[in-house]
């Protein structure tokens, strides 16, 4: 394979060639909610039983899990046992979500997912994104299992994002959906909030999932949204089992567990990957081309090589131009 598509597009800063399906819901109701921290809320049960968490727009410009959350209030869904929050993170950054240039709200100043060490959270540094992640970490501290609902920046097929950890395999399975579970080390940039504390720790009975659902203003991914949330909560027996039954359609296909190795650094701007490859293709030979990096071959260092969010538009020199891994069952 010789020929290559164009990776670049000359758009203005947060514009985006894909079309926005998707609506922002007004979430302002819910700024108050009854914890003391803005934008979150927590129904308990008075029963025993785990605290859950279903956790929005930790990346300001995903509004799928905006929809999911908002959904669940209007249906006053409510927990059987243990408590279930329900949150939106970045609210600074959803607020100023502007559907033509609707990348230019992924955050204010930094990556809100990239914060989550003690070390940063208890550091000096000041952002909108550390100060909103510290006002959160009383809550993060307090849940026994986390959902985070997040989207993609190109299309790309839903993966469930597990961490490195046996324990978060087990529990993207236990969920069933998406059908690819993406198990990683996380980014060399920072900690994502599924990595924090006891969710990374083996030692821990608590547990986190982290769902991309799609293109972040494709319709399809408020649907996976909306089904992770309720295989989540009826895996969890936290919600009424009925309830959870009349939303979650079936039958799945069968998982798959991808380990990723490593990610492949842009060199330049004029990185162009092979025709035709998008999200979840599979290089089939070592040696394959995946990409040229300003001319140079990137080839594929093993065979069943799958390509995770490859950078289709807005590649960055110096940054992830897209994650590899081997399916490992
Ligand atoms: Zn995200």
């Amino acid at each position: 394979m010789t020929s290559t598509t164009t990776s670049t597009m000359a758009t203005k800063p947060g514009a985006s060639p894909y079309a926005v399906e998707l609506l922002p819901p007004d979430i302002s109701a819910y700024k108050a909610g009854n914890t003391g921290i803005d934008y979150v809320t927590t129904f308990d049960s008075g029963k025993p039983g785990p605290h859950v968490l279903v956790n929005a727009i930790t990346h300001g410009n995903e509004l799928c899990g905006a929809i999911a959350v908002d959904r669940l209030f209007k249906m006053n869904v409510r927990p059987i046992r243990g408590k279930l929050s329900l949150a939106f993170a970045n609210v600074a950054a959803f607020l100023r979500f502007d559907r033509t240039l609707p990348h230019a709200s992924r955050f204010i100043d930094e990556d809100f997912n990239r914060v989550w060490t003690p070390a940063t959270l208890d550091g000096p540094r000041q952002s909108v994104e550390l100060t909103r992640a510290r006002a959160m970490r009383p809550l993060i501290d307090s849940v026994d299992f986390l959902l985070d609902i997040h989207s993609m920046h190109d299309p790309h097929g839903p993966v469930m994002i597990c961490g490195p950890l046996d324990k978060g395999i087990q529990f993207a399975r236990d969920i069933g959906i998406p059908e690819f579970i993406v198990t990683d080390k996380g980014h060399a940039n920072g900690t994502r909030m599924r990595d924090y504390g006891g969710f990374g720790d083996p030692a821990s009975p608590r547990n986190a999932l982290l769902v991309e659902c799609g293109q972040h203003w494709e319709r399809l991914a408020e649907h996976v949204a909306w089904q992770t949330v309720w295989r989540f909560l009826r895996h969890l027996d936290v919600v009424d089992r009925d309830l959870a039954e009349a939303q979650i359609e079936a039958p799945v296909p069968a998982q798959k567990v991808v380990r990723v190795t490593e990610a492949l650094i842009a060199n330049s701007i004029d990185y162009k990957f092979v025709d035709g490859v998008q999200g979840l293709s599979i290089i089939p030979h070592k040696g394959d081309l995946i990409a040229r990096d300003a001319g140079a071959p990137v080839l594929a260092p093993y065979d069943n090589c799958v390509l995770i969010m490859p950078t289709l538009v807005h590649v960055k020199p110096g940054l992830t131009a897209v994650r590899i891994g081997q399916i490992v069952n």
